[in-house]
């Protein structure tokens, strides 16, 4: 029987809307409903309240409130700071540095670039999964246009030398954006300071509602427009706004910055724990990533002699929601791009586990989950050849 219990250790994929959050956005749908291009009173209030969103998250990045477009979400994003900085800048150049480790977003956007024309550079990151800044520094030619880095990986939550690189882009002269999508809520952030020419959003990661996203443009930069048609978004990104969506993303980046200290301390430190227990209590495991640069909430674990799927079955059937890096959504057995680009070997990457976790995880899920781990992993070793020759060899 699948049990009754349920903990959700996924937050990287996704998070569950504030209530708050929800409560915000509810008169927008039925009572206040009008278009904010529109020009009678019912219109204006949509306007405000726009703008209101547009103010809270600027502050929460440290940008100014005419820097801030809203989008349907980091996939947005990062198709537009790619694409629309790449068409815009191609008479200075052509060459775009980005590394091995960013999420599909930006990795499938560069392959639709390379075969527009444009050469691409993935920088190799350390067996951390940060980037070099040598690397970065020897990767820059006259022709380069834009760097894009993530700000914190959203597999094994790495984060990124970002002020480094910032300093170096500006420098040069270089574009630089950052896919931020993990990081917001859990990081500090300051475009300002951080030398940020371009960082996307989601609100989706940040306890916001899914498909809403913002991209951040430094005043002055110039990028083509991502959609065509009405003036929306001073004339960037055409389409009648997502009105409920922008003030829920406004609500929901407000709080997740005011809350961000008090709650990335509770939650770095159940992770600490849940991942004291696994490494203590399990052999043959290693964490995947950064013992320090690392998001709170993140743990990427491989165990040697299991499949992750197999894993995440038997976690699914104990109520737990978690994640692996090791099959991809098309179903083939492509092992994680990110454990590769860290070194670890193909065999002991199909057993790796993403646990993320988030404001609703406690004490008792971090005991509850450990345990059903602990069971699940030598359930799977007990009919795991591989591991029954190893203990032959060992002993
Ligand atoms: C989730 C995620 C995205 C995509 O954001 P969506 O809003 O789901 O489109 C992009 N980049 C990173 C790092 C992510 O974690």
């Amino acid at each position: 029987m699948a049990s009754e219990k349920t903990v959700y250790m996924d937050h990287s994929a996704t998070t569950a809307t504030d209530p708050e959050v929800v409560q915000a956005m509810l008169p927008w749908y039925s009572q206040s409903y009008g278009n904010p291009s529109s020009i009678y009173r019912l219109a204006g209030i949509s306007r405000v309240a726009i703008d209101e969103a547009r103010a809270k998250v600027a502050t929460a990045i440290g940008a100014k409130p005419d820097e801030i477009f809203f989008t349907s979400g980091g996939t947005e994003s990062d198709n537009w700071a790619l694409i629309g900085t790449a068409f815009s800048h191609k008479g200075k150049g052509n060459h775009i540095i980005t590394t091995a480790i960013e999420h599909h977003a930006i990795l499938h956007t560069c392959e639709y670039l390379k075969k527009q024309g444009f050469d691409i550079t993935y920088l190799p990151v350390d067996e951390y999964g940060q980037v070099r800044m040598e690397d970065l520094k020897a990767a820059i030619t006259d022709r380069t246009i834009l760097v894009s880095v993530m700000f914190a990986n959203n597999e094994i939550g790495t984060i990124e030398p970002v002020s480094e690189i910032g300093k170096l882009c500006r420098e040069q002269g270089i574009l630089f954006h950052t896919d931020a999508v993990q990081a917001i809520g859990n990081v500090p952030i300051n475009v300002a300071t951080m030398n940020i020419d371009l960082l996307s959003l989601s609100g989706h990661k940040f306890y916001g509602p899914k498909g809403t996203g913002a991209l951040y443009i430094r005043k002055g930069i110039r990028i083509d427009s991502f959609l065509h048609g009405g003036a929306q978004e001073k004339r960037k990104r055409a389409g009648t706004e997502n009105v409920p969506g922008i003030v829920g993303l406004g609500a929901a980046i407000e709080k997740a910055v005011r809350d961000q200290d008090l709650k990335t301390s509770r939650i770095r430190d159940l992770r600490n724990r849940l991942l004291e227990r696994i490494l203590t209590e399990i052999p043959n495991c290693r964490l995947n990533g950064h013992k320090t640069e690392r998001l709170p909430g993140n743990i990427n674990i491989c165990f040697e002699f299991i499949e992750g799927e197999s894993l995440l079955l038997l976690l699914d059937h104990a109520g737990i929601a978690a994640s692996t890096g090791s099959a991809c959504s098309s179903g083939s057995l492509e092992p994680s791009h990110v454990l590769m680009a860290i070194g670890v070997p193909i065999e002991i990457a199909h057993g790796s586990l993403r646990l993320t976790l988030g404001i609703e995880n406690t004490e008792d899920d971090i005991n509850y989950v450990s345990e059903e781990i602990k069971k699940a992993v030598e359930k799977l070793r007990s009919i795991s050849p591989l591991y029954a020759d190893y203990l032959k060899k060992r002993s």
